[in-house]
């Protein structure tokens, strides 16, 4: 059955041709129909008002889900499951819709939504687009709507003018002082109470997710096995500054300020963490390993065994307290960037000198005029390549497949400036808008829109690749085309953002060779170029900038093999391309929302995803802990277990 989706009615009495409806008015009445088919349950009408080929994607106000509806029968299945317990509602423009271009070109008509569910209240984005219907007529459909869960109704955030009086004023005996209840709260844990939600580390992304749960009264402890906040960051290569600029990297609630660098440099990232746990009053346990976690289905509860190391009572040394406690929401927040691969290549205990993963290494100073061999070409390879030669070290990059390079000021400009940039800012593009806009273009297409600005890079960077590749660096685009934020999204690797290392290997400063590595022996890596003595390159340091290995890694080793696997692989979309295998998921795996495993989390991300991701994670998390009904719709069947 399709649906018509009229226009409204115009006055013809006079001899003037209609005008035709503005951009606000299609929208309304889109809305309008929408909101009445919905209302109804009627999942061929509403599929009707979307466009043959389009996307309805829904971060947790329908389907308590992160998932998105490709075509009109998938959107008739959501509606037919989700409608009616949703009671969405109260569908109307937060500003006056407008006339614009799909990223593809095609004219659209673009708002910004509000709605109501039976729980919360939510925002959205709609695209409408024209299409022709049975009856011969162009119609207004949906090409893209995303509908997000903002917040839940009863439990609004204590903001603005909800926030909390801080001084209560009057006289009272025996009052406690904020601090004192702060480390009350803190140290309370285990102890006079269990945590709702434990969230297993405390880099960018617990700390995110432990500022959210703190705002919406959900008990929650972040743990980290480092002794302080930020020292994910701070223990990092010392050359390393954010390769993403500030307008991408705002945490939630409290943005970086004016004054705040474009790429900030990883210490003062890490302080900057430090000071968001205190200010947002995150309660956060460093120095804290968890050893091990089990679900108890009978209590629905988690059994975590965690160490705390503590300053030893006599001031020497440290002692080590065992603990247990018992969340109900078990979030591994371990970093998709934590679980180090690293190759093992015989005759490795041989080698002489330093070898370590990229993730250990120290940095350039004990490097000077001593000869270093890389393996791996992508970001961390290239960043510490730069800093060993800044150094005087004669470093050799070991490039065993291509990489996706762009340079930092054409990603800048072409890539982001649209949504993350002062200009953005000026045209009224707020960090929140740019989350939501980003959130709806769908994945499934979203390489199309990439494809062109990456070829308008390798235009303007011809002569950059043509040096590279003349210096035999080994350059792609992505299996088609389509850039840094595909690769990202797919695999989480393969690529460099140029901040000044691909100079150095354009002009020969920085040597690369691709022969695969045979073997180490005490003094050098030997790569395997077909001879029978192989190649030398002596070497006083290897750096194994080998990347990392899939968060449910991090499942099998704190919980077990099975539930590592009953969850299955972690990140990447299902696009069938390098390192990202099909069949097509349609979202990232296992981010953020419901797993195959009850009361089990992955969160994490670069910051941009970490804060926007954050709430819908929280929000999720909020529900379970006020008792809501929180059915999970299209939860994902698991393809791939590592
Ligand atoms: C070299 C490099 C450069 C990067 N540059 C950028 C950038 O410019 N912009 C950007 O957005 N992203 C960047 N990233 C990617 C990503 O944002 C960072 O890796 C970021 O630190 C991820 O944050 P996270 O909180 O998810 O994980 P992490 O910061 O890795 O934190 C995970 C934490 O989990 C803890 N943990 C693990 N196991 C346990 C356990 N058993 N018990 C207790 N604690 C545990 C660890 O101690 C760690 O502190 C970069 C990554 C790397 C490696």
């Amino acid at each position: 059955m399709s649906q018509t989706l009229d226009r409204p009615e115009l006055d013809v009495s006079e001899q003037a041709a209609p005008a035709a409806p503005s951009a606000q008015q299609r929208a309304e009445a889109w809305l309008a129909a929408f909101e009445e088919a919905l209302g109804r349950a009627d999942a061929d009408v509403v599929a009707a008002l979307f466009a043959t080929d389009s996307y309805w994607r829904d971060l947790v106000a329908f389907t308590w889900n992160i998932t998105t509806a490709e075509g009109r029968g998938q959107v008739a299945e959501r509606v037919r499951a989700t409608a009616e317990r949703t009671g969405a509602r109260g569908f109307a423009t937060s500003e006056p819709a407008a006339d614009a271009a799909a990223p593809d070109g095609r004219p659209t008509v673009e708002a910004w939504i509000t709605f109501e569910t039976a729980v919360g209240r939510g925002k959205g984005l709609l695209r409408l687009v024209e299409e022709d219907g049975d009856d011969g007529a162009r119609h207004d459909v949906a090409w893209t709507l995303l509908t997000t869960l903002h917040e839940l109704k009863g439990f609004e955030e204590h903001q603005d003018g909800r926030r909390p009086r801080g001084a209560e004023h009057g006289v009272q005996r025996d009052r406690s002082s904020w601090r004192e209840r702060r480390e009350a709260s803190v140290e309370g844990w285990g102890k006079d109470r269990q945590p709702h939600v434990l969230v297993i580390g405390g880099g960018q992304g617990g700390i995110a997710l432990g500022a959210r749960l703190r705002q919406l009264e959900v008990p929650a402890l972040v743990v980290d096995a480092h002794e302080r906040p930020g020292d994910q960051w701070r223990g990092r290569y010392k050359s390393l500054c954010l390769h993403d600029p500030v307008w991408y990297d705002h945490l939630p609630y409290l943005p970086f300020p004016r004054n705040w660098p474009v790429f900030a440099p990883k210490d003062k990232i890490g302080d900057w963490l430090e000071m968001y746990v205190r200010v947002m009053e995150v309660d956060y346990w460093g120095s804290t390993r968890v050893v091990s976690a089990a679900r108890d289905e009978e209590s629905g509860t988690w059994e975590v065994h965690l160490e705390r190391r503590h300053p030893a009572a006599d001031g020497t040394g440290e002692q080590t307290e065992h603990l247990v406690l018992r969340p109900t929401e078990l979030v591994l927040a371990t970093g998709m960037s934590g679980k180090p691969n690293v190759p093992s290549f015989p005759g490795a205990e041989t080698f002489q000198g330093d070898q370590h993963h990229s993730s250990a290494h120290p940095g350039p100073d004990a490097y000077r005029g001593k000869k270093a061999v890389i393996i791996g070409a992508n970001n961390s390879a290239h960043d510490i390549a730069a800093a060993l030669w800044e150094h005087g070290a004669e470093v050799t990059v070991v490039q065993r497949s291509s990489t996706h390079i762009v340079r930092s000021d054409s990603l800048m400009e072409v890539g982001l400036g649209a949504l993350y940039s002062e200009e953005a800012l000026a045209n009224g593009v707020t960090t929140e808008k740019a989350d939501l806009v980003f959130a709806s273009l769908p994945y499934r297409i979203m390489h199309e829109f990439q494809i062109p600005l990456y070829q308008e890079i390798e235009r303007r960077d011809r002569d950059f690749y043509d040096r590279l590749e003349a210096a035999g660096f080994w350059l792609d685009f992505g299996d088609d085309g389509s850039g840094l934020f595909m690769k990202y999204l797919r695999r989480g690797s393969g690529y460099y953002i140029d901040v000044g290392a691909s100079e150095l290997i354009a002009d020969g400063s920085v040597a690369v060779v691709h022969e695969p590595v045979r073997e180490l022996v005490e003094d050098a890596v030997v790569l395997d170029d077909g001879t029978p003595e192989g190649k030398r390159l002596p070497a006083d340091l290897v750096v194994y900038a080998t990347g990392y290995g899939s968060m449910n890694g991090w499942a099998a080793d704190l919980i077990s093999p099975e539930v590592a696997d009953r969850v299955g692989k972690v990140w990447g979309l299902g696009s069938d391309t390098t390192k990202d295998p099909g069949p097509w998921e349609g979202e990232q795996r296992n981010m953020w929302k419901p797993t195959q495993q009850e009361g089990l989390w992955f969160h994490g991300g670069n910051l941009h995803q970490s804060r926007h991701y954050s709430l819908y994670l929280a929000l999720q998390l909020k529900a379970r802990y006020e008792g809501l009904d929180t059915p999970v719709h299209e939860l994902a069947p698991v393809h791939h277990t590592r």
